[in-house]
């Protein structure tokens, strides 16, 4: 059994998301290409991560346009409290990955003030890896009871057992 997430979910992010994988077929420069190592029953949270990067990074550069085109040297500047100083390109998912149980996603090039807005998201993601089963998205726990730790439902755990 595969433990991957299934390949028209895999391509449903990258085509959605594309914008975080433009290097997703160079492997020198992402491990992408290899696909999500990490179970179909984290799809959601997989999902969420990148849903919540790319509206971080649409919403920063929205914010941005308005300002420059349609707030700046008019009498509602004052209002606007740190407006954006300039635009940020869209951080690369470069590995997302299963360590110790637990979701682990990371990216690279991402500008300081959307990684700050994001971290908490991606933090929560990895939380709640914890709780769902990695192969089926039920609702799982730790098991630490196996050559390798994973986030798995009792059936799953019990049918990795018999194999
Ligand atoms: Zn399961």
């Amino acid at each position: 059994m595969s433990i991957d997430i299934k390949i028209e979910n895999e391509n449903e992010l990258f085509e959605k998301y594309k914008e975080l994988f433009v290097h997703k077929d160079n492997i020198r420069i992402s491990l992408m290409g290899f696909g999500f190592a990490v179970g179909d029953g984290w799809y959601d949270l997989v999902r969420l991560c990148c849903e919540k990067i790319k509206n971080a990074v649409d919403q920063h550069n929205e914010k941005y346009d308005t300002f420059h085109n349609r707030v700046k040297g008019t009498t509602n500047e004052k209002h606007w409290h740190n407006p954006p100083k300039n635009k940020v390109e869209y951080p690369q998912v470069a590995q997302v990955k299963e360590k110790f149980g637990g979701l682990r996603f990371y990216t690279n090039g991402c500008d300081a003030e959307i990684y700050e807005s994001i971290q908490g998201a991606l933090d929560f993601a990895e939380s709640m890896s914890f709780t769902i089963c990695e192969d089926c998205g039920n609702k799982g726990k730790l098991r630490e009871d196996r050559p390798w730790i994973k986030t798995l439902c009792d059936k799953c755990y019990e049918v990795k057992n018999i194999d």
